[in-house]
Order: C-alpha cells, then sequence, then structure tokens
C-alpha cells in the first residue's frame, strides 16, 4: 500500500525469535533480555499478520530474528509463508551457521535467496565479535550449499571500526560471485556503544586495491544497497549506509518484531501492537484497519544523525535487523 509520503510499501520483514547462537557484540551480547516463549507470536499468529499484509501489498517477506533457524519449526514457515496468496518472495537473513543443517530443507520449501551476515573473514577477529568460533568456515560451507541448491546467497557485514582493515577479505568473496554488502553500523539498542566506521573510508580503501571499482546501477534484492562493480570481481559490492547516505524517500518496508509489534520505521517506538489485537479476538478487519493506520503513518525518515530523537529501545535481535 501506498503510505502518506507516496511510497509504496511492499516488503514485510518478520522477526520470528529474539534468541540466537551467536552473540555478537553489537546486536546481543551476553546478558541481554530475551522475551518469555509465549510472549513470541506463534508462527499461526505471524502467518495470519503475513496474509493480511499481503492483501495490504507486501509481495516480498523476509524472515529473521535473532537467528531465524534456532526456532523450531523455522522451514515449515517458510514453505506456509510460500503458499500465502499474493507472497512472490520468501527470503531469509540468517548468520549462516544452522545453513549445513537446515539448507536442504529450506531450498525444498523454496525460499527463494538467503542473506548470510558475515562480519570478518578472518576466523580470530570473527570470534572476537560474534562470541563464537568456526563460524568463518561453517558461513563458507553454507554459501557454497546453497549456491548449489540455486539459491542466491548475498554476504552482509557491519562495519566496525575493528573490522574497517578486514573488509578486503570479505570483499573477496566477490570474487568467487557473492555479492557482499557493507552495513554502517546503526546506533540501536546496544549497537549505540560500538563504533562504527565510515563506509567511504572503506570504499576507498577497496579502490586502492581494485582501482576499476565503479558505481553500477545493480539492483540485487529489496535493499537500498549502492553497488560497485570491478572486472576482477564476479560480483558486485554493495554499501548500506543508512545513517550517512539517507535512503529513506525510497523505503519499501514494515517490521514485526518478535512480540508482534508493527515497526514502520528502525529509529521510533511507534507503530501497531499487532500481538495485542491477535490474542483479544479482534477481527481480519480491525487487524487490518490497524496494520493500514500505521503503515499509512510510517514517519518521513530516520533519525540517526540526531540520536536524541531516537525513541526505539528494542534490541536489534528484536527487531529483525
Ligand atoms: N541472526 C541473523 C543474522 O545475523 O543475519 C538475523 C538477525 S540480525 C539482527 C540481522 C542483521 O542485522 C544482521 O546482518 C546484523 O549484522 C544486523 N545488525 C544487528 N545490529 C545492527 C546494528 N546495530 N547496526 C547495523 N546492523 C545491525
Ligand atoms: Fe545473532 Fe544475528 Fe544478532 Fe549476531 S547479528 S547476535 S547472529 S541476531
Amino acid at each position: 500500500m501506498i503510505d502518506r509520503f507516496g511510497r509504496d510499501i511492499n516488503y514485510l520483514r518478520l522477526s520470528i525469535t529474539d534468541r540466537c547462537n551467536l552473540r555478537c557484540k553489537y546486536c546481543m551480547p551476553d546478558g541481554c533480555d530475551m522475551a518469555r516463549h509465549e510472549d513470541i507470536l506463534s508462527y499461526e499468529e505471524f502467518l495470519r499478520v503475513a496474509r493480511l499484509a499481503a492483501a495490504l501489498g507486501v509481495e516480498h517477506v523476509r524472515v529473521t530474528g535473532g537467528e531465524p533457524l534456532v526456532r523450531r519449526g523455522a522451514v515449515e514457515f517458510v514453505r506456509a509463508l510460500k503458499a500465502v496468496p499474493g507472497v512472490k518472495k520468501v527470503s531469509m537473513t540468517t548468520n549462516g551457521t544452522l545453513l549445513a543443517k537446515y539448507g536442504e530443507a529450506l531450498a525444498a520449501a523454496g525460499l527463494d535467496s538467503v542473506n548470510i551476515s558475515l562480519d570478518a573473514a578472518d576466523e580470530d577477529l570473527e570470534r572476537r565479535i560474534c562470541g563464537s568460533g568456526g563460524v568463518v568456515d561453517a558461513v563458507r560451507a553454507s554459501l557454497e550449499l546453497m549456491r548449489s541448491l540455486g539459491v542466491p546467497v548475498k554476504l552482509n557485514a557491519v562495519l566496525l571500526e575493528e573490522t574497517a582493515g578486514a573488509a578486503a577479505g570479505l570483499a573477496r568473496f566477490a570474487a568467487g560471485g557473492v555479492p557482499v554488502r557493507f552495513i554502517e553500523l546503526m546506533p540501536m539498542g546496544v549497537g549505540r556503544f560500538e563504533r562504527g566506521c565510515d563506509p567511504d573510508a572503506v570504499l576507498a580503501g577497496l579502490k586502492r586495491i581494485w582501482p576499476d571499482l565503479h558505481p553500477v546501477d545493480a539492483r540485487i534484492g529489496s535493499g537500498p544497497a549502492r553497488y560497485y562493480a570491478s572486472d576482477a570481481l564476479a560480483a558486485p559490492i554493495g554499501f548500506i549506509d543508512a545513517v550517512s547516505h539517507r535512503f529513506c524517500s525510497g523505503c519499501n518496508r514494515v517490521r514485526l518484531t518478535s512480540r508482534g509489534f508493527l515497526k514502520p520505521c528502525l529509529c521510533y517506538d511507534e507503530g501497531a501492537d499487532l500481538r495485542a489485537l491477535l490474542r483479544s479476538g479482534a477481527s481480519d478487519a480491525d487487524i487490518l484497519d490497524a496494520m493500514r493506520i500505521c503503515i499509512f503513518n510510517k514517519p518521513r525518515q530516520h533519525c540517526f544523525d540526531t540520536p536524541q530523537d531516537m525513541t526505539e529501545s528494542r534490541l536489534m535481535s528484536q527487531i529483525g535487523g
């Protein structure tokens, strides 16, 4: 549906759990609060919202978390989403560590694409960031598995001060044909206590290695990445720098938190408590009304540059990234 600023909102992200098997320092380090299981939406509740969202024009649903693959039944959930009338694409964002176990079943369930998050290709550095060992090898194997199954894969890396020097190592995945996107650190949740790094400085560093890196008009997926290509790389490199380069005028997404709160913008604790409606016997028409009002009133833009205006205090693991 079209919001009050004329944007076509056709992309819904579902955080199906706030739990995770990793502890990325900018997202969900040790000691973060987790919801009680009964406070997290059931798959039936998520599916009901997805069906209603599709009736409002949502065509792409992304399953995220926390780590979506730690929730039992995630594969069946993907299959059920694929059957929702109007939903044309179902994708997933995952840390990749459980794809060896579930990748084949996800492909069979019809998963259209997968984004795998990896912040450094260097094992020691990655361990310091995500709190676990073996992640780089697991992601490498997952990438190969998903590609062999015909599921398109992209790699996402959050830019931290300490990973700036490791960007080239990740960018080399593009030489093997996997688009790599560098995500600017957002001051969300515990991320606000971390130091990010300047995406333009990272790009400049990559240009010293691949001098022919040049902007290309690639559009891969539903995101707002700016892409650069080099003859030496089989896939483009992207930058999702929402903080320093505002993409809000083209934003097409809304998010449903693991506790069922529909969020039209990352920065603000504004939205619709769909869980309260779902659990109080509300009709589809009532829930649709709440969703319509929430989407129509999507804020014009984020306020990362004036953090004092941010009203959101949820963790990214609850929101889904
Ligand atoms: N566990 C899955 C994963 O890591 O891909 C899905 C959930 S995770 C919250 C989704 C994405 O959000 C990941 O790519 C993660 O790196 C990113 N993310 C988490 N906190 C962030 C922050 N403060 N700024 C920017 N991206 C963040
Ligand atoms: Fe887990 Fe993903 Fe957050 Fe890392 S970014 S702690 S993998 S939810």
